[in-house]
């Protein structure tokens, strides 16, 4: 890649400095954005003056605001070429959810402007769509199934195209989008600027970058370990087959307010969902079978406050916009370890502290924690303290490193991250916090026991159970790879 980074990288302090337009100040005013976020303050003085930029950020770093403000300066500022109005500005996003929510945002940005947006995703009918592109709009926010679609049916051009962004191009790449994005690309024009944003660069993203953007500049906030630094992460060893219980125990404490549990699959989303409701636990599973309707309805009673706790799949939890999440639980630990701090990041956003509980099984995802404690270079720590502990070894940073004990072989290392103490009793498992974030803390007991007793220590257990078939453990491939996983809302 050619290109320079993005050097000073905190150059202003307030939005006023940046230089946007008035219209753009006045609307974002009463969205209480004072400040600009580190990913605005890098990446909006080179979007007004042209670059084209490479973004490595996170969703909730800002990153919609830092495309779509100096997008809309710029295009509210040039006066329009034409009578009638043509696409000059192109947002594509993995999902639907993530349009609806870039379309949401350049609303309320938008709203003094003569600018005229739309949102196109799969899943629906098209007919509205159509209907809002015949009237014409500046700026298109697209998921590639349903842009190229109707591109194809000729409701879409974007030969007066100026600016083209590429959001999430990672999640793109994880659902199979390629060859969409390389469509879409094709049919730009050469004369045009471009903003790429990305998770994570791995070879292949780098790749796809260098073949949209013209001399960038790159702006990365965030490392990709550092929700790993700031949010407390606890992990509980249970057979799979009792992980359905102890979630109930955990989403039950009372320091959980708003949680996101992530399953593999849509199937185990759904079946989670129907336990956690037979034993009381208000809960929504969102995926991709879920319809827009259901989605928003489930999503919106979750923002109010009404509705705890949502089960979703990685796909389309990427779509939710929940600013404040108490917790995140890992109810299967992911075989990618990026995508383990990705959900993690879900939760702690915005100073707030968050908490992210990882249900570990007795099989697989031994190994996928030992990769998981080797990319965030700590270990996660261990409670011991429930129903339904497994006393299997804790797994030390070190594990399976030349010297270092395997995952399942002993207690090696230092035993860091393995928390003990005081029981836990009465509250469930949730309500202690370890306190530090690191992963060596040991013998505090967690704040807020000493309830009741419980007793009957595996009340819930079943007859014979907990040595049954793991389910969704084998060969799991989360969401990555070829094609389409259908955990998302490929539209
Ligand atoms: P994003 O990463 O674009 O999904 O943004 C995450 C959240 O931060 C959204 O709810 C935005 O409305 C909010 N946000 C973005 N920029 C700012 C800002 N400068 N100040 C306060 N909130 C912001």
């Amino acid at each position: 890649m050619g290109g320079e980074i993005a050097s000073n990288p905190y150059p202003l302090t307030d939005f006023h400095s940046l230089g946007l337009s008035e219209p753009l100040m006045r609307a974002i005013e009463p969205l209480g954005y004072d400040t600009p976020t580190p990913i605005q303050a890098q990446a909006i003085p080179h979007v007004l003056a042209g670059k084209d930029v490479l973004g490595v950020a996170q969703t909730g770093t800002g990153k919609t605001a830092a495309f779509s403000l100096p997008m809309l300066h710029r295009l509210g500022n040039q006066p329009r070429r034409d009578a009638r109005r043509v696409i000059r500005g192109l947002v594509i996003s993995p999902t639907r959810e993530l349009t609806a929510q870039i379309g949401e945002s350049i609303r309320d940005y938008s709203q003094h402007l003569n600018i005229h947006h739309t949102v196109i995703f799969g899943g629906v009918k098209q007919g509205k769509q159509v209907a809002a592109l015949n009237r014409g709009v500046d700026i298109v926010v697209a998921t590639p199934g349903r842009l190229l679609d109707l591109i194809d049916q000729g409701y879409i051009s974007l030969k007066h195209l100026e600016y083209f962004v590429l959001d999430e191009a990672d999640t793109m790449l994880d659902m199979g989008f390629i060859h969409d994005i390389r469509k879409v690309i094709k049919l730009l024009p050469p004369e045009r600027q471009s903003l790429f944003f990305s998770a994570t660069m791995p070879q292949n993203i780098q790749e796809l970058a260098d073949t949209i953007l013209r001399d960038p500049i790159t702006v990365e906030v965030e490392r990709r370990s550092s929700a790993a630094e700031t949010v407390d992460q606890r992990v509980y060893f249970v057979r799979q087959a009792e992980k359905k219980h102890l979630l109930v125990d955990v989403l039950t404490a009372p320091d959980v307010t708003s949680a996101l549990v992530f399953t593999r699959t849509k199937y185990g989303a759904d079946k989670l969902v129907r336990h956690l409701r037979k034993e009381g636990v208000r809960s929504e599973a969102i995926h991709g079978n879920k319809s827009q309707p259901q989605r928003e309805k489930a999503m919106n009673a979750f923002k109010r406050g009404d509705l705890g706790v949502l089960v979703a799949t990685d796909i389309a939890a990427r779509g939710i916009d929940v600013d404040e999440l108490s917790h995140v639980v890992n109810f299967e630990i992911p075989n990618i370890p990026e995508t383990y701090v990705h959900r993690i990041g879900r939760t702690g956003r915005a100073g707030a502290e968050g908490v992210a509980i990882s249900f570990c099984n007795e099989e697989d995802e031994r190994t996928f924690l030992r990769d998981i404690q080797r990319l965030i270079r700590r270990e996660v720590p261990l409670i011991e303290d429930h129903e339904y502990h497994l006393p299997l070894p804790a797994i030390p940073l070190d594990s399976g490193r030349p010297g270092g004990s395997g995952p399942s072989d002993g207690r090696g290392g230092n035993g860091g991250g393995k928390r003990k103490g005081g029981r836990n009793r009465g509250r469930g498992p949730g309500t202690g916090r370890p306190g530090g974030s690191d992963g060596n803390r040991q013998g505090g007991a967690p704040q807020g026991q000493g309830g009741q007793s419980n007793g009957g220590r595996n009340k819930r257990r079943r007859p014979g159970g907990g040595r049954g078939k793991p389910q969704g453990t084998g060969g799991q491939r989360s969401d990555r790879g070829a094609g389409s996983h259908g955990s998302g809302s490929r539209d």
